[in-house]
């Protein structure tokens, strides 16, 4: 009888692992749509991509398809978690760490039965979780004989990145899997990411050709937010002779190239490798110093010989691309695995090929905003479909926990595109009008931070630094030359696209309160962050107070009261004066939540979001929220003990009392009857009129010893029910 359950078990359990399909996420680094000839671009017929176009005339190709960040860290993050930068914490390249703690759709997937493998470019710092097997390159990687890392170490391999790294999926789908799971496999290239280093067998690829060159190359940068003039990302500027421009020896025309280093990948080749390397650049080279010493080369002159050999590097790895696509697409239709594989193809965001007479990404126009998005899935993706959908990256998480039948975390902010899959060539009824972006302004390439929103014909554009608003709009001038947000005749256009903005930000949670922002400039707070995470990571903490000045206050006027209560609970302290919510958000993500296992946390925060920024409560409400759903996610097993901010202000009518009391009770409603507990303790410290004396609160913002003392005993029922022995008072030593 057990024998014939089991055997039934097993035949029901291959049933559903036959419905759930695999997924192959086909992923690369910085690939324009106009370097994909599906796109129809103006490089389709001369530099085409046939294997990649095979998935659009397979299934569809996404022609509205955006990231939310558009450089390479962020782009991953969002695509793994479903979330914007802010929720998800890693915002830009430059600071962040990719909290791996998190729950992200591999780990889903994992937990409901799915083998889940990553090869390639992964760049989020951190080592990958929620993968059985993962192989990755070391940080942005290299191109000739790369680095590889996996749990066991760092290996150099010899070989051409791109092919090793479809080399690696094709050989894990082959033997390294457990054949009788479903899979999704990400397979990650470097290419067609700087410095551009063509394969062997492409390096003479285009030299017969001239490449049509983008109508603006040569863009003034006029009529535009003022901040477009002093980026760093131009064809006529910045590149360097020695990496970007693949030149040898000294920079002999300083006012046109720059001089940051060798071209590193020639430094990693074989003999044979260089002497290939060598016989196609050098001759070229050499012609371009000649013509250079003789005077016959005007800048515009240079500008383009310059354009001419960044496309055709950047083309040549985009060929390599397109052929390992093949290779796998090949592999899985000689494996029978096919019929029952989605396959995508996309990449972290899109890149300028000469537009705006731009290298690189970053700005929320449309050559790097888009990312391309095809896709085949057998018997539910219309062959040959076309969609202008507005998709987005953080839709890619809730779409593949659809597909595989596990339910999509509310968290989750991005949506399921299984509909949009459905639907062919249209758009389904209430999908969304407009998507949202937001670039934080990293050091790199001197990009001015801004975000904004997209809707269908529409861009609207804000630039933090400067508060200057944009508005394009994209059918009357597609290349995005001209803002008209000044325009009269766009001004009830323009009104309600701030509005619909607005709404965004407050959907996605986007404001100051929830952007995790640091104050590492500041010495004190530097130090007690790096000793909070030392002290966290001691470990053993059963109570970890999170907060402000007050929280911090227990180790002043309240350190004799933090003794007797909480000396004996192996409390922790993460109260830094002055923190709001941001920062309090930057601190739990970079490091002091990391080690930490307690049983309960107890937080508050705020007072200096509604007290010193006096922002609205309802924006700070929002920051609290991602406190808590950060804190939930990461450490699943502690209690949180949410308290309402306590009283300013001497009386019931102050002005930043009642903005506290606004907030409060937005954060109520977080309380979910289960992991986090909200305690209002705000009574004791006040009078039965409501006042606050200068006995409980000196300053009316800080509790005095009796005033921490109150605050003590009141939370003290509630620890107690969390299952914190009862509380014994410590006979003071005197
Ligand atoms: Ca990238």
């Amino acid at each position: 009888m057990r024998a014939i359950l089991c055997l039934i078990g097993m035949t029901l359990g291959m049933a559903l692992a036959a419905e759930r399909p695999n997924i192959v996420f086909l992923f690369s680094d910085d690939h324009a749509l106009n370097a994909i000839s599906a796109y129809g671009g103006p490089l389709k017929d001369v530099a085409p991509t046939p294997n990649i176009d095979r998935l659009s005339k397979e299934g569809a190709i996404f022609t509205r398809s955006y990231c939310c960040n558009s450089i390479c860290g962020p782009s991953r993050a969002a695509v793994l978690t479903g979330k914007h930068s802010v929720i998800n914490g890693f915002v830009d390249n430059d600071q962040c760490r990719f909290d791996g703690t998190q729950t992200t759709f591999p780990k889903l997937l994992q937990k409901a039965g799915y083998q889940t493998a990553v090869v390639g470019k992964w760049h989020l710092v951190s080592t990958p979780t929620g993968f059985d097997y993962w192989e990755i390159l070391n940080g942005q990687g290299q191109y000739y004989n790369p680095q590889f890392i996996t749990a066991s170490g760092m290996k150099r391999e010899e070989g051409y990145c791109t092919d090793l790294i479809a080399d690696k999926a094709i050989s894990w789908l082959e033997k390294g899997r457990d054949k009788s799971k479903p899979f999704v496999l990400m397979c990650q290239q470097k290419a067609p990411h700087r410095n551009w280093a063509p394969a062997p067998r492409h390096l003479n690829l285009f030299d017969d050709v001239t490449l049509p060159e983008p109508a603006n190359l040569f863009d003034d940068y006029a009529n535009r937010s003022e901040t477009l003039k002093k980026q760093q990302m131009q064809i006529a500027r910045n590149f360097s002779w020695g990496n970007d421009m693949k030149f040898k020896g000294d920079n002999l025309f300083p006012a046109h190239f720059t001089n940051e280093g060798k071209n590193n990948e020639y430094e990693r080749m074989s003999d044979e490798q260089k002497a290939a390397w060598d016989e196609a650049y050098e001759p070229a080279n050499q012609a371009f110093i000649e013509a250079m010493k003789a005077g016959k080369l005007s800048d515009q002159d240079v500008t383009r010989w310059k354009a001419q050999r960044y496309l055709k590097d950047y083309l040549r790895c985009v060929r390599a691309v397109d052929e390992n696509v093949g290779r796998l697409l090949d592999y899985l239709e000689k494996s029978g695995l096919a019929k029952n594989t989605v396959v995508i193809y996309s990449a972290d965001q899109g890149f300028y090929l000469g537009e705006h007479g731009w290298y690189d990404k970053r700005w929320m126009f449309e050559e790097s905003l888009s990312m391309p998005f095809l896709i085949r899935w057998p018997g539910v993706v219309k062959p040959g479909s076309r969609n202008a959908s507005l998709i987005q990256n953080i839709d890619y998480a809730p779409t593949f926990l659809e597909m595989a039948g596990v339910k999509v975390p509310e968290e989750i902010q991005g949506r399921s595109l299984v509909p949009v899959l459905k639907a062919g060539n249209d758009t389904p009824a209430g999908w969304r009008d407009a998507i949202y972006y937001f670039y934080s302004g990293e050091g790199t390439h001197s990009v001015a931070a801004h975000d904004g929103i997209r809707t269908d014909k529409l861009k609207l554009m804000h630039f933090t630094g400067t508060n200057e608003w944009n508005l394009f709009d994209l059918e009357k001038d597609p290349q995005e030359l001209k803002s008209v947000h000044a325009d009269p005749a766009y001004a009830a256009t323009l009104e309600g696209l701030k509005r619909r903005y607005d709404e965004l930000k407050v959907q996605y949670r986007v404001n100051e309160a929830t952007v995790p922002a640091d104050k590492m400039s500041v010495p004190w707070w530097k130090t007690r962050h790096q000793q909070s995470v030392q002290q966290a990571a001691a470990g053993g903490h059963e109570l970890v107070f999170l907060g402000d000045s007050i929280t911090q206050g227990w180790e002043g006027p309240g350190k004799p009261v933090w003794d007797e209560f909480y000396g004996h609970r192996k409390a922790l302290n993460l109260g830094f004066s002055g923190d709001r919510t941001e920062h309090l958000l930057w601190r739990l993500l970079n490091g002091e939540l990391e080690k930490v296992d307690p049983k309960a946390f107890v937080l508050m925060i705020g007072t200096n979001n509604t007290g010193q920024r006096q922002d609205d409560p309802a924006k700070t409400a929002s920051g609290v929220r991602c406190i808590l759903d950060l804190l939930r996610d990461r450490k699943p097993n502690a209690k949180i003990v949410l308290l309402s901010v306590f009283p300013r202000d001497a009386t019931p009518d102050g002005r930043f009392r009642k903005m506290n009391d606004d907030l409060n009770q937005r954060i109520a409603a977080f309380a979910d009857g289960g992991t986090i507990l909200h305690l209002d303790v705000n009574a004791s410290f006040l009078e039965k009129d409501g006042m606050l004396t200068k006995e409980i609160m000196p300053d009316f913002l800080h509790p005095g010893q009796e005033g921490y003392r109150r605050w003590a005993e009141a939370l003290e029922p509630t620890l107690v029910k969390l299952g914190f022995p009862k509380h014994e008072p410590v006979p003071s030593e005197k």
